[in-house]
């Protein structure tokens, strides 16, 4: 039975009780709205704990003053229903008031690697992210935890904040699952019209077409930027970033080396946002 738990309180009860019998936690943190992509991190978490804990909480302090914290989709009873087939134990679904009580004063930021790609558009969202995170680890006390590479940035800001902060929580980063025309999985493709929903194959095609430069042994970077860009355009994609970065430092290279790299891109398909990258 999924425990559905609504205070902090309730939490550190549960996590007192398994600590007693012996019994290792991983934490999947989510703003809900799940699809398959959520899925497959609770069946990652489950290899790596005896129990699974969720987190369901769309955190204000990640979203800017014009983005679509108000419009966000949310199917609370469904994700709970979700939760309970794959064999969550317990879920934390709290009020801002519970996460926030006193206001958010105190908060966690990562610098360096959270200025560029998603930290130039949306200032301010990657400490919006740290602080939750960081709130909810001191509350499950997790063993392990587990978030998508489709948020490639994100999952690299954490590992730098654990690895930083000599956090004893292991970090563990599930591939990206796609649609099986290529579209990544996302919440926010629910807001989609059918044409930008046709338009955002666009977004899988340019990094897909840029995988495929490297392979056929184009090194510059700034060629293979134009052969993405070219593609967002031909589908009407406004492109905020299209980036070939280091996979670790997501700092820009120039010419493709040794070292892996990633491309990662963001772009709007009519007012909407949609990130995505590929190891190339
Ligand atoms: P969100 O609910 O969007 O905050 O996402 C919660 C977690 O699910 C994050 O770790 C995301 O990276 C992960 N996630 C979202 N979409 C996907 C996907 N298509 N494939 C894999 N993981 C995903």
């Amino acid at each position: 039975m999924l425990k559905v738990a609504r205070t902090v309180a309730e939490v550190r009860a549960f996590r007192r009780e398994l600590a007693k019998q012996g019994k290792t936690l991983a934490l999947v943190p989510t703003m809900g709205f799940l699809h398959e992509g959520h899925l497959s991190l609770f069946r990652e978490a489950a290899r790596h704990a005896d129990v699974v804990g969720a987190s369901l909480f769309v955190n204000p302090t990640q979203f800017g003053p014009n983005e679509d914290l108000a419009s966000y989709p949310r199917d609370e009873k469904g994700d709970f229903a979700k939760m309970e087939k794959e064999g969550v134990s317990i879920v934390f679904a709290p009020a801002p008031e519970e996460v926030y009580p006193d206001g958010e004063e105190t908060r966690v930021e990562v610098t360096g690697i959270t200025q560029g790609l998603c930290g130039k558009t949306r200032p301010g969202h990657f400490r919006g992210v740290t602080t939750v995170v960081m709130k909810l680890f001191h509350i499950f006390q997790p063993d392990a935890a587990v978030f998508g590479e489709k948020d490639y940035q994100q999952l690299m800001v954490i590992r730098r904040m654990v690895k930083d902060m000599f956090m004893d929580i292991r970090i563990i980063g599930a591939p990206l699952v796609r649609e099986a025309d290529g579209l990544a999985l996302s919440s926010r493709n629910s807001y989609l019209s059918a044409e930008d929903r046709e338009n955002a194959l666009g977004l899988s095609m340019a990094l897909k077409a840029v995988r495929e430069a490297v392979q056929a042994g184009t090194k510059d970077v700034k060629a293979l930027h134009d052969i993405g860009s070219a593609v967002l355009a031909g589908h009407h994609l406004k492109e905020d970033y299209l980036e070939i970065v280091d996979a670790e430092s997501l700092r820009p290279v120039e010419v493709i080396g040794a070292r892996p790299v990633r491309a990662l891109a963001a772009a709007y398909c009519g007012k909407v946002r949609l990130i995505d990258n590929m190891g190339v």
